[in-house]
């Protein structure tokens, strides 16, 4: 397992953690197995969203002895009414379901207190107006949350959360299907297979916008529903009509910027085990580009995707990263000084490209890679 820096919160986490879904009408024993098998892994981090009181018991006594090498994420707004499920923004209910969240996981913190989702602009100025952001603050500053979370499937949403600069971490929705579309209130929407028989091309500049900010402000991201609810992996339910594969997901979610780590809500010790392998297949095995190239509708092009696919560059240099520090320059007006030092630790820098045009062969998209190293060049002066 290979391990990140989740923004500015100071937490190394894994590329690859465990979320609840799986958990869900299962044993203590089952439970036990997913979380062995996660930390088996090198998985160190776990967002429970669940407000189900079985799901937290058995998650809290699967970890017993092992919670000093994990990361809880755990959400705020989520609780358990009359044998159901209620996202709430109630003050009686949301304190009681973090009270019950901690006893219940027998700890006296959560690494990440996520507020359970905001998806429109009336709940986001309910939660960002009210008593709720007060709450989590104060749990904050009195270290029963050390980082504030915000999870969100809407990026105009979420960037707005982001530029309060009162988050730390953004758990958002990730995968290739998700980022062709603009943003909408009505998350069932973005899935909706009448919402793809249209062409659609590139990354909806909002949600392009919303990554690159998060990582200039070192708003760190954990990816859910990479795998589009399981829908990804199949021809059949897939918007695309072609089947990714597990790897291909988390790749394609791990390579956009400040993406630090896709959870799954893995149903089996296998499924764990096979997406925590994630970290150690060759690039070959996990290059999703060949994927996107052969969808039939939807094209990626003319935009770097930060793929990988173009490499070997004749002269070494890593063409993705560059591409994505030059296009992190671009949301605001000056270079962040995080970004420079970053393009300055690159072992090769643009300036060194010799327009060969061996990328250019090698690039699904069309990108005009010898224009962009040109561009980079300039711009960081090297
Ligand atoms: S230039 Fe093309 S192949 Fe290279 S990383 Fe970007 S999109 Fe992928
Ligand atoms: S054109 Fe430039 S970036 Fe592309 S392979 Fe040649 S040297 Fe590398």
């Amino acid at each position: 397992m290979k391990y990140r820096q989740l923004g500015n919160t100071g937490l190394l986490v894994s590329e690859v953690g465990l979320g609840c879904e799986g958990m869900i009408g299962g044993t203590p024993e089952h439970v036990r197995q997913l979380v062995d098998a996660a930390l088996d892994c090198g998985m160190n981090f776990f967002d429970l969203f669940c407000a189900e009181p079985d799901v937290r018991s058995n998650l809290g006594e699967a970890l017993k002895g092992h919670r000093d090498k994990v990361y809880i994420q755990g959400h705020i707004g989520a609780s358990w009414q009359n044998g159901q499920y209620l996202r709430t923004r109630e003050a009686e209910l949301v304190t009681a379901a973090f009270e019950d969240l901690l006893q219940r996981l027998d700890t006296d913190y959560l690494d990440v207190g996520m507020i359970h989702y905001i998806d429109n602009e009336a709940d986001f100025n309910q939660v960002f107006g009210g008593w709720f952001i007060d709450y989590v603050q104060e749990l904050k500053r009195t270290s029963r949350i050390h980082h504030i979370g915000l999870s969100s499937h809407n990026p105009e949403v979420a960037l707005k959360a982001v530029q309060t600069g009162l988050i730390d971490v953004l758990l958002f929705s990730i995968n290739p299907c998700y980022d062709l579309q603009p943003p909408r209130e009505d998350f069932n929407e973005v899935w909706t297979p009448k919402n793809y028989t249209q062409p659609l091309t590139n990354i909806d500049p909002i949600r392009d916008t919303l990554y690159k900010t998060c990582e200039a402000q070192g708003v760190g991201i954990v990816v859910m529903k990479a795998f589009g609810g399981g829908d990804l992996l199949s021809e059949k339910w897939s918007p695309f009509g072609v089947a990714m594969k597990p790897e291909h997901c988390i790749h394609y979610a791990l390579t956009r910027p400040s993406a630090a780590c896709v959870v799954g809500g893995f149903r089996s010790a296998g499924e764990v085990y096979q997406a925590g392998g994630y970290s150690e297949l060759l690039d070959a095995d996990r290059d999703y580009a060949p994927f996107l190239k052969s969808v039939p509708l939807h094209r990626f092009e003319g935009k770097c995707i930060y793929c990988g696919h173009c490499a070997p560059c004749s002269v070494g240099i890593n063409i993705a990263m560059v591409n994505k520090f030059n296009d992190l320059t671009k949301v605001q007006d000056f270079i962040p000084e995080s970004v420079r030092n970053h393009y300055e630790l690159l072992e090769h820098h643009a300036s060194e490209c010799i327009a060969c045009g061996q990328c250019l062969e090698n690039c699904p998209f069309d990108v005009p890679i010898i224009e962009k190293m040109q561009e980079a060049a300039e711009k960081f002066g090297l």
